[in-house]
């Protein structure tokens, strides 16, 4: 089956997904929009009253700015795939919980697999935990490249960020040109941090004894690369 039909079975699920406490407050579920077969996929934390009531991600003020932001990187966005971390508004616009991000990590991880992109932007810091773990920050993270499971992640600022701060405006734009740069040529290997977890040997006794795993030292992210 195609990936267009695949992502659209996927939607189908997510419009009457019961798994969380957010299907009870939705208007709509908002699965994601864009390319089946893109490149680059941008990931926001979830829908505000906007895409709540259209069904679509990024169509309140965060997605016009994204929109333009877009165009002065001249990056299509009928050429993205654009999603989000939960697929249900969460109450007053408030920051997801980890056990609906939880419930809702199945989804994205899915679509992840169907687009195989090149290229994922987590935009703002909850989908920057979700994707790449619970230790990094927006503000250092920021127009890095990272490498998890043959995918390179470059994580941006969240759009409604230089909303709600207008002096990040300037940054936020320039950031945009960094990814368009980053895009358009070879990533160098050494300006790839990789964070793909590393099996450690069977029987590697020297490191057994002198580094106990515990579930604490356990990466924070949900990703099920
Ligand atoms: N903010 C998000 O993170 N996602 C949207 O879809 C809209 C605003």
């Amino acid at each position: 089956m195609d990936k267009a039909r695949l992502l659209e079975e996927l939607a189908g699920e997510i419009r009457v997904c019961p798994l969380c406490r957010l299907c009870e407050t939705r208007t709509q579920a908002v699965p994601g929009a864009g390319n089946a077969t893109a490149r680059i996929m941008f990931v926001g934390e979830g829908p505000g009253e906007k895409e709540d009531l259209e069904g679509r991600p990024f169509v309140g003020a965060a997605g016009q700015l994204l929109n333009t932001l877009l165009e002065q990187a001249g990056i299509a966005r009928e050429d993205v795939f654009i999603t989000n971390i939960v697929k249900c508004r969460p109450p007053g616009n408030r920051v997801p919980l980890i056990d609906e991000i939880e419930a809702c990590n199945d989804y994205l991880m899915a679509q992840i697999a169907i687009i195989e992109p090149k290229i994922i932007c987590p935009l703002g810091s909850p989908a920057l935990k979700t994707l790449l773990g619970g230790d990094l920050k927006i503000t250092q993270a920021r127009c890095k490249v990272f490498r998890k499971s043959g995918i390179l992640f470059i994580p941006l600022y969240h759009p409604a960020a230089a909303l709600h701060r207008k002096e990040l405006m300037p940054t936020v734009q320039a950031d945009i040109l960094v990814l368009k740069e980053l895009i358009e040529r070879d990533i160098r290997e050494d300006e790839i941090t990789d964070l793909t977890p590393k099996t450690p040997p069977v029987c590697d006794v020297s490191k057994a004894a002198s580094k106990e795993v515990t579930e604490d030292s356990a990466p924070a992210n949900l990703s099920l690369f």
